[in-house]
């Protein structure tokens, strides 16, 4: 039941999953310049197959890239001590959340109430007149 602790461990689970994500991406990334480089067959198929795997690399790196972001985002909110604080009421977001959701700035009462907030924005963009 020692908050310190979970947040250590959390922290861990985030440094190894984005060595992972890196590790990967790597991976995605020597894929994608061999596809570039190979010679593209006149085959109009094999064509549409590489642009197809072209296309599911690039998002692929793209959803991997988001996520280092985020994982660098929580890890720096971690160095600065505020990881885990709610950034709406200031409260300790339960570990449980944390441990589900490692990127969540709010409690949940909050990220309900902003969520609504977000959704309500949307519908203001239409002029009251
Ligand atoms: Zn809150």
């Amino acid at each position: 039941m020692n908050r310190d602790n979970d947040l250590l461990r959390i922290r861990e689970l985030l440094q190894r999953r984005r060595r992972d994500i890196l590790h990967a991406s790597q991976g995605a990334q020597r894929e994608l310049s061999a596809l570039k480089d190979q010679d593209r067959d006149p085959e109009y198929e094999e064509n549409a197959q590489a642009e197809l795997a072209d296309y599911t690399l690039s998002s692929l790196m793209e959803a991997q890239r988001r996520e280092v972001m985020l994982i660098d985002a929580a890890l720096r909110r971690m160095d600065t001590g505020v990881f885990g604080v709610c950034v709406d009421c200031g409260f300790d977001i339960p570990i449980e959340r944390l441990e589900a959701l490692p990127f969540a700035i709010r409690c949940e009462e909050d990220a309900t109430r902003h969520e609504l907030d977000m959704r309500g924005g949307h519908h203001q963009a239409v002029p009251t007149l």
